[in-house]
């Protein structure tokens, strides 16, 4: 059986680490995976009318699941409204150091786990007299879900076993209150998993000072973006931050970076954040569908792109001077 990938090719640098990714999704899988482009963003809008034209979201839909890259202005348009359209409420982060990359340390080794459907970012935003109001919506049905998420990932990991809820209940008593505790009520059926709470603060200042310290981190939607930006760049930059959108029936993969105009069309632009996100798609279709031949690509993917970048051969943004396309026939030699 082959999977139906929808590959939306996106904006700025998108198309060039979209390409990147092709070639090595057909080195690595052959016919097993079956990629379809797809467009969306600002080229859709200004071809379309609409950033996310209807036969893209009814192609989405039908697929395996969708590998996505970063798109322009039209952002949110597209992605927020793809997260809640397929309720894709988990937005899963890893942060991993490779020999070889400029890295804050050489034992980094996190997943930031964020709710991905609620907090500031439903856009309930309203002027009010000389007033701008923004409705913070905390659920406990999202945040047992996103905690039980959590959980599960720091056992299917099996490494520190330690999950470090992130919020600040001190000062936002009750929303984050209710996270916290629907987070530790979670923890009393993993008894296995430790579970630590830090307020955001100190958790900023921690992902400097010490991220070889974390497992696990599950946070609420604002948060977990800004902190995942952070333990990215503390592990080797944005170039290598892969990110998926994980529900209940469907998963989206999608660099954590944006479209990089400043850089795009001249091919320098690092295609590894787009191959790692192609590696974290083959895992969830392995344990979607019971699949070893998935499991098996997306361990030689992230190998080779490892290998690649300890035998020095790096692009302009981790300290190298490959192009996108010599770093791709070096990664696709080594599958
Ligand atoms: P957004 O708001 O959509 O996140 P942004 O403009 O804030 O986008 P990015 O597009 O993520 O930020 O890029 C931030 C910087 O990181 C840019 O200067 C860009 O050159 C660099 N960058 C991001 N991704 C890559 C990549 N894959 N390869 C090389 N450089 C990158």
């Amino acid at each position: 059986m082959a999977y139906s990938i929808s590959l939306i090719t996106g904006d700025g640098i998108g198309p060039e680490i979209s390409e990147a990714a092709s070639i090595l999704l057909d080195v690595a899988c052959g016919p097993l995976v079956s990629l379809t482009p797809l467009r969306a963003g600002d080229a859709a809008l200004a071809e379309t009318g609409h950033p996310l034209p209807q036969d893209t979201l009814d192609a989405v839909r039908s697929s395996d699941a969708c590998l996505k890259a970063p798109v322009g202005e039209s952002a949110a348009d597209v992605i927020v409204r793809l997260r809640l359209i397929m309720d894709l409420y988990a937005n899963i982060r890893p942060a991993k150091s490779y020999p070889g990359l400029p890295s804050l340390r050489d034992d980094i080794d996190m997943v930031i786990v964020r709710e991905n459907t609620e907090d500031l970012y439903t856009g309930a935003e309203f002027e009010l007299d000389d007033m701008a109001v923004a409705l913070r919506v905390i659920s406990k049905r999202n945040s047992e879900r996103i905690a039980r998420y959590a959980f599960e990932t720091a056992r299917r990991r099996g490494g520190k076993m330690l999950v470090t809820c992130v919020h600040k209940a001190n000062v936002m008593r009750v929303t984050d209150g209710l996270f916290s505790r629907e987070c530790a009520r979670v923890a009393a059926g993993y008894p296995d998993v430790r579970l630590e709470q830090m307020y955001v603060d100190a958790c900023a200042m921690n992902l400097i000072r010490r991220p070889e310290r974390f497992d696990v981190i599950v946070t609420t939607n604002l948060f977990g973006d800004i902190l995942s930006d952070e333990s990215s760049q503390a592990a080797g930059g944005l170039g290598m931050a892969p990110c998926a959108n994980i529900g209940a029936h469907s998963a989206l993969f999608e660099p954590v970076h944006g479209a990089a105009f400043d850089i795009a069309g001249r091919g320098i632009a690092n295609p590894a954040s787009m191959m790692l996100t192609s590696a974290m798609m083959l895992d969830w279709l392995a344990s979607r569908h019971g699949d070893r031949r998935c499991a098996d690509a997306a361990s030689r993917i992230e190998r080779a792109v490892a290998e690649t970048i300890s035998a020095g051969i790096k692009t302009a943004d981790v300290g190298g001077s490959t192009t996108t396309m010599g770093f791709t026939r070096e990664v696709a030699s080594r599958v």
